[in-house]
């Protein structure tokens, strides 16, 4: 199986290089303008965590501004950044002081890279911006703006299972957690980021696919459940340097995925129109897509 191996060529990027343009949560649009996708997975914040890391980390904030009513007079300027660095979904962002900005991108936050010197644009959408003597970062529509002790982290990120592009990958636990609740339908279980962290909707469907299991089946009737986990984690990890999801090895648009956003469409093995319903409460995730012959 040809699994998301080659190279990304001709696709809509949806981050850019630090000092380039929006690092933005949203997926490339098919050549017909139709949305592939709009919710960053774990692989898409890791690149921006890198990005992030590249223009801040080892300078001195020279301004902070917060644009959330929580921490509109918080200032961190004087401390130097030492790192910005993901757990799942989230990025943490930390300063010599001892303090960590935590920030999630939700459904419609991304982070732009611009000089210093700049005059910042989307001035409503902006929630944060980091500046230092080179680079400014402009966080947009972020869904989570904090400032916390970078020793009270777990707080933040503390209930979030392995997670699947960080240095402390673990997929037994990431199995032993998804167990723990046999009856939940898999599609659910595997979004749930206490249990893992890092996949998101697109990764759920292509993974659940690509294994030829049914998103409502119960965990506990999964079989194979841990080499789905290492699947999944594999194709984070295949995707996690580019701009964009591609599960089926074609860099080609419109053929970047299996069934994630090809509902009624024939199925890419054996024809069968793609389904697609909502499942689960995750607003971030509620349609998922599968092909009812090759998944059950
Ligand atoms: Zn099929």
């Amino acid at each position: 199986m040809n699994v998301a191996t080659r190279p990304l060529l001709g696709h809509q990027p949806h981050i850019h290089e630090p000092w380039g343009r929006e690092a933005s949560g949203q997926r490339a649009r098919g050549g017909s303008g139709r949305r592939l996708a709009g919710v960053p997975e774990g692989d898409a914040v890791w690149l921006t965590a890198r990005r992030l890391h590249a223009a801040l980390a080892g300078r001195v904030l020279t301004r902070s501004d917060f644009r959330v009513p929580r921490f509109a007079t918080a200032d961190l300027s004087g401390q130097q950044v030492t790192e910005t660095v993901s757990r799942g979904k989230h990025l943490l962002t930390r300063t010599d002081a001892g303090m960590t900005v935590h920030t999630h991108l939700r459904m419609d936050g991304s982070w732009r890279v611009r000089p210093a010197a700049e005059r910042a644009s989307g001035g409503h959408r902006i929630r944060l911006i980091l500046v230092n003597d080179t680079w400014q970062a402009i966080g947009y529509l972020l869904g989570i703006v904090e400032i916390l002790p970078t020793a009270a982290e777990q707080r933040a990120v503390g209930h979030l299972g392995p997670d699947l592009l960080g240095p402390d990958w673990d997929p037994a636990e990431a199995e032993r957690r998804l167990r723990a609740d046999p009856a939940r339908p898999v599609g659910e279980a595997l979004l749930d980021q206490r249990n893992l962290a890092g996949i998101g909707n697109i990764y759920k469907a292509e993974t659940l696919f690509l294994r030829g299991v049914d998103p409502w089946r119960p965990v506990g009737e999964v079989t194979g459940l841990a080499a789905m986990i290492g699947l999944a984690q594999r194709l984070l990890e295949a995707n996690k340097e580019r701009a964009g999801i591609i599960t089926t090895g074609s860099t080609r648009r419109g053929e970047e995925t299996w069934v994630y956003g090809r509902a009624g469409r024939p199925c890419r093995r054996c024809g069968t129109p793609v389904r697609s319903a909502d499942q689960g409460r995750d607003p971030e995730g509620r349609i998922t897509y599968w092909c009812p012959s090759c998944q059950s």
